[in-house]
């Protein structure tokens, strides 16, 4: 490959089939530099990335990513950019849920760069690098190592759910979730102390009959925009307690997470359906822990809460999801029936480098011993990030570094490994 073949300002796409060591990660450079591009390409090429693309503004990212449409799974973007700058990227990737990884790069001072990532982190986007130039290859090697698909050793789910590329209607979602075109992962919780398992979190994707299993950042949302989020619930909730009784053992404590979202807080009827779902499957609700997610404020705080306590009543243990970035959450914890705090991955991934977020993640600790709450840790990817949260007193973990989530029929042999110790 020579640098005049790359047409200025055009994405460009370079895929090398080379070594052994090649990583399929799907990468995007975004840098109005030329010649920045071209180097980081090249880095990229040389250590072994076979999929690298190009992009000369935040424009031209959006279009290849929209139009092509090509999914990156990390993008590594500049901050100082004519045309649309790094910051108004960020934005954009926010808007449309971009759940790959991302490194931010540029000339500016560190507090800038840290400040960015501050505010990706607000947008709930995952960055996993700040750079800045000039860029070494050790760096690029270092981003590489943590982004999240590469060196994954065995990918648990059979293909691994991306952003549809092309966006799921709401017809087509609500024929998914008549026709059993919902599937559920489940990803294992182990206690800290023992490292017994405790539970699995149950994670839904669509089993699109054409593009394959998409993830829930292209129909969780969907689902809340257009009245389909109840069906969704009560569907995974309903396929969940089928799922537990197959498996059920009564030497074990077991329980079986469940997401909620706040949107499905509006009927006050919500606790008798869901006790009638798992009933119907021979289960009691005190084996199953809701996961509400604070994605949106309850469209009513009293019916949300009235709806909660009853949950809570009648046996279901409650869990607040995604401590720390949501709306309200110090509110919603003082004031409503949680059993179990979820710390966020962003600060339990950002601890281990950013004493901002250390000090997030131990006071968040701290405030849930004293509201006698059980602690998740989640996102755990690395020994280190697992030391980190024992130290501080977290009582369970769920991260990669456990596993990823897997479908149903893996789990037992997981759980058989994991248990004669030879997963870690
Ligand atoms: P969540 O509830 O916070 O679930 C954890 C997400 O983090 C999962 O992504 C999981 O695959 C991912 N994850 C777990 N460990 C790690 C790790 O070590 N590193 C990294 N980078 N990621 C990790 P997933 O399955 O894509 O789900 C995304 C979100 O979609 C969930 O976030 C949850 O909010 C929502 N969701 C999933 N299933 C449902 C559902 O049935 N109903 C509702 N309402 N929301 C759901
Ligand atoms: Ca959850
Ligand atoms: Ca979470």
């Amino acid at each position: 490959m020579t640098l005049s073949a790359t047409p200025e300002g055009s994405a460009f796409d370079s895929s090398r089939n080379n070594d052994a060591a090649a990583t399929p990660l799907r990468i995007l450079v975004i840098d109005d530099d030329r010649f920045t591009r071209v180097l980081l390409r090249e880095m990229f090429l040389g250590v072994g990335a076979t999929h690298v693309r190009e992009a000369g503004d935040g424009h031209q990212a959006l279009r290849l990513m929209d139009n092509e449409p090509w999914m990156p799974e990390l993008i590594l973007c500049d901050l100082q950019m004519p045309g649309m700058d790094g910051i108004e990227f960020l934005r954009e990737l926010a808007a449309r849920r971009f759940t790959g990884d991302l490194c931010l790069f540029s000339g500016t001072p560190r507090p800038v760069l840290e400040a960015a990532q501050r505010l990706a982190g607000a947008h709930l986007l995952r960055v996993i690098g700040i750079l800045e130039k000039p860029v070494s290859e050790a760096a690029l090697m270092q981003v590489l190592s943590k982004a999240r698909h590469a060196g994954a050793e065995e990918p648990t789910e059979p293909s691994a759910p991306h952003p549809a590329s092309k966006e799921l209607t709401a017809d087509e979602l609500r024929e998914g979730i008549a026709n059993d075109r919902i599937e559920l992962m489940f990803q294992p919780k182990v206690a800290v102390r023992g490292r017994r398992m405790a539970g699995a979190e149950c994670l839904a994707r669509f089993r699109h009959p054409t593009r394959g299993l998409l993830g829930p950042a292209s129909f969780v949302p969907l689902a809340e925009q257009h009245h389909l989020i109840d069906a969704l619930t009560v569907d995974v909730l309903r396929q969940a307690a089928q799922h537990l009784s197959s498996w059920y053992d009564s030497e074990r404590d077991f329980k079986l997470s469940v997401n909620v979202s706040m949107l499905n807080l509006h009927a006050l009827d919500l606790p008798e359906t869901f006790e009638r779902i798992v009933r119907k499957a021979g289960m009691q609700p005190s084996d199953f822990m809701l996961e509400i997610t604070e994605s949106a404020l309850p469209s009513d705080y009293v019916v949300g809460l009235d709806i909660l306590l009853r949950l809570r009543l009648k046996g279901f243990q409650l869990s607040l999801d995604d401590f720390g970035t949501g709306f309200s959450t110090m509110r919603s914890l003082s004031q409503m029936p949680f059993c179990e705090l979820k710390l966020d991955q962003q600060f339990v991934q950002g601890a281990v480098n950013d004493a901002k977020a250390m000090t997030i993640l131990e006071s968040s600790v701290q405030l849930g011993h004293a509201l006698n709450l059980n602690l998740v840790a989640e996102g755990v990817e690395t020994p280190s990030e697992w030391a980190l949260v024992e130290h501080l007193g977290c009582d369970e973990v769920q991260g990669y570094h456990v596993a990823r989530p897997m479908p149903a029929a893996a789990l037992r042999s997981w759980v058989h490994r994991w248990e004669r110790s030879d997963v870690l």
